[in-house]
């Protein structure tokens, strides 16, 4: 691990590595609230891992393409699996120390239980929600896939590991938090919210009216929208957590 002088603290300096596990097609008008009806595109589902802390650190676990068929319905492709996907770093699910849940939505914890070393960390806000959901969203929690996992239960903005911060986001979900994390191009943020690139940076037709998109999935778009806004002035680097763009990439940055 390397350090960066920032103001008198120094700060760790870690590496994050997506992994992308499954592909689904989808219409990119799911994910960019009133624009792009129509358009379709592979989604990306990924965990990242975090690379440079003193215990192995995932944000979010993914699902693969038979839980995008149990849960949803849809067809989908594997991209790697789960213990592939580690096993580039030399890791197995049970080295995890710990996962840091953006949210429980299906599509980022199928595999959150293998991790049976893992301390799970997840908003109070989130976890309430997700035992007891709306109607609106309970199509996207499952139950089962978090059930009696070992949870650390935190509430609002938290450091949680020096240079890893958590940053509540909701409106896509009422506890969904984004991560930022410390590196050596600065503050790069894993959005928290499902989202692409074209949320942060609308494309013509768009952009002329809002600078951001909400996310297609919320229960509060205007909160939502907000979000999208916030994390994009605070962070150096944006990682929408569904963009195709991380697909073939090793290593941010
Ligand atoms: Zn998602």
């Amino acid at each position: 691990m390397s350090s960066i002088a920032q103001g008198m603290a120094l700060l760790p300096v870690y590496r994050i590595r997506p992994m992308p596990l499954l592909s689904i097609r989808q219409d990119l008008g799911g994910f960019t609230y009133g624009f792009n009806y129509g358009t379709k595109f592979d989604l990306p589902v990924y965990a990242w891992y975090i690379q440079g802390a003193n215990q192995h650190v995932l944000v979010d676990t993914g699902g693969d393409a038979r839980s995008a068929k149990k849960y949803r319905g849809f067809d989908a492709v594997d991209i790697n699996s789960f213990d592939d996907a580690l096993g580039k770093f030399g890791l197995r699910p049970e080295d995890i120390g710990m996962v840091i849940q953006t949210h429980l939505m299906w599509d980022h914890c199928v595999n959150t239980k293998r991790c049976t070393n893992a301390r799970v960390v997840v908003q109070q806000d989130e976890l309430e929600f997700a035992l007891a959901p709306h109607p609106i969203l309970a199509r996207m929690y499952r139950r089962e896939l978090f059930s009696g996992v070992n949870f650390q239960v935190v509430s609002g903005q938290t450091e949680i590991l020096p240079g890893i911060e958590l940053i509540p986001v909701p409106g896509h979900s009422p506890g969904c938090q984004a991560v930022s994390v410390n590196t050596e191009k600065g503050r790069a943020i894993i959005s928290g919210f499902c989202c692409v690139k074209e949320n942060f940076e609308p494309s013509p037709g768009a952009r002329e009216s809002m600078p951001v998109i909400a996310p297609g999935i919320h229960l509060d778009a205007v909160e939502a929208f907000n979000n999208v806004l916030r994390i994009k002035g605070m962070a150096d680097i944006v990682i929408a957590n569904h963009d195709p763009a991380f697909v073939n990439v090793d290593s941010i940055p």
